[in-house]
């Protein structure tokens, strides 16, 4: 087993980050060894979470995992989500740094609900739901947009605010950055349930 490649904007395979990913049918040892290739390549990169399509795969599946924390019980656990759908988000929504394994040094500032309830199936094609709240419900959001062809650029509100971190003397310091307009897509519009 090995880490996976994780696919970037910049790449000239990047086309299968915008494309809306497949519902998962089948379960079984392939699902599983990706799963578990996903799982090994996120925290190779250091991630806090990623999504198939991420790894070249349009399949709608997602690991997460926060760094071990005493203080968030929903921390020290890896999370599979296959076929996961948002079937609560709470009206309250808060402003927070987010980043992506494919959009390599770039940070910017999204709003997510502060809580959400997912549905989903786990990787043997049990359902499941999932309540989250703080920075794992904005990694579900997140992940969620992945297999929707969304990424968090698209939900920044001010994009002269996207950043990069630099060192200096020792200190990490945000520096602007801009990415060309090709690199956004307009947000698809809200469709009633
Ligand atoms: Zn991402």
């Amino acid at each position: 087993m090995g880490a996976l490649r994780i696919i970037t904007i910049f790449d000239e395979d990047a086309s299968v980050l915008r494309q809306p990913a497949r519902k998962v049918k089948r379960f079984g040892p392939e699902l599983q060894r990706l799963v578990d290739e996903m799982i090994e390549t996120m925290r190779e990169a250091g991630g806090v979470g990623l999504a198939a399509p991420q790894v070249g795969v349009p399949l709608r599946v997602f690991v997460a995992e926060l760094p071990e924390d005493e203080e968030d019980p929903q921390s020290g656990r890896v999370y599979v989500l296959v076929n996961p759908k948002i079937i609560k988000a709470s009206l309250e929504e808060v402003e927070g740094e987010e980043g992506c394994l494919s959009i390599p040094g770039i940070y910017g500032d999204v709003w997510r609900a502060e809580e959400v309830v997912v549905r989903a199936q786990d990787v043997n094609g049990k359902e499941i739901r999932l309540r989250a709240k703080g920075f794992l419900a904005r990694i579900f959001q997140h992940e969620i947009d992945h297999l929707n062809g969304i990424l968090f650029i698209d939900r920044v509100q001010d994009r002269t605010a996207l950043r990069t971190y630099v060192q200096k003397d020792e200190e990490w310091v945000a520096e602007p950055v801009t990415l060309a307009a090709h690199y956004f897509r307009p947000l698809p519009s809200p469709v009633s349930p």
